[in-house]
């Protein structure tokens, strides 16, 4: 019974990552090498949310592998977290040009296309933010006021809905921290509460 839900989803998922692939719903899509679906393990119920590809990750199609996606797999292996355990993906799937924040009708059309449909699927019991733009769009699709990162990195949210408990922690994007080291420490901190997060999530969920 679990296999066959994990299998359906694992397929859904699939036909979204494809839909994404060619999509031309908006202007992001005409400066795009590839588009980036998302990849990584959703049978635990944990999803990363990122901003939007960069320059590497437009390349390769593959969410987090440039810069701040090492600083990320470094944050995360320091907690005992491997990339294995969570689905990565990203607010928009197309790299804005020369990494400009994605606007707000780019957010808007995308998410509503996509990521909302990957939450739906994935049903998480987890959603980790990385960065002020998922961390907005999480929050405010879930009734939850977002001031500012510095007031609420680090906390757990939770969410009561008809599937269980949804718990949203928001926490610096690797980038930011690449761009102010001093963040480092409290990212750190904010990685410790994550990890046992994501642990006692994984734990409970039998595995594919
Ligand atoms: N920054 C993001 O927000 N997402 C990525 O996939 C890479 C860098
Ligand atoms: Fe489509 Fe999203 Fe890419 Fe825009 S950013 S073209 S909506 S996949």
């Amino acid at each position: 019974m679990i296999y066959n839900n994990m299998g359906r989803a694992l397929g859904d998922l699939e036909k979204i990552a494809e839909e994404i692939k060619t999509c031309k719903k908006c202007p992001l899509h005409n400066n795009r090498i590839n588009a980036v679906p998302g990849e990584g393990n959703h049978s635990c119920g944990v999803m990363l949310i990122g901003e939007a590809p960069g320059f590497n990750e437009d390349l390769q199609g593959r969410p987090f592998v440039g810069a701040a996606g090492k600083l990320l797999d470094e944050l995360m292996g320091d907690v005992g977290i491997s990339r294995g355990m969570v689905y990565i993906t990203n607010v928009v799937k197309c790299r804005p040009p020369g990494n400009r924040q994605p606007r707000d009708n780019e957010v808007k059309v995308c998410t509503s296309l996509y990521l909302d449909r990957q939450i739906a699927i994935i049903n998480p019991k987890l959603i980790v933010c990385l960065g002020n733009i998922s961390s907005k769009y999480i929050f405010n699709k879930y009734g939850l006021k977002f001031k500012n990162m510095s007031e609420v990195h680090g906390k757990i949210h939770r969410i009561i809905s008809l599937h269980g408990e949804l718990k949203i922690i928001a926490t610096y994007h690797p980038a930011a921290i690449l761009r102010n080291p001093k963040l480092i420490e409290e990212a750190k901190m904010d990685w410790k509460t994550i990890g046992e997060a994501i642990r006692s999530i994984c734990k409970k969920t039998p595995q594919q």
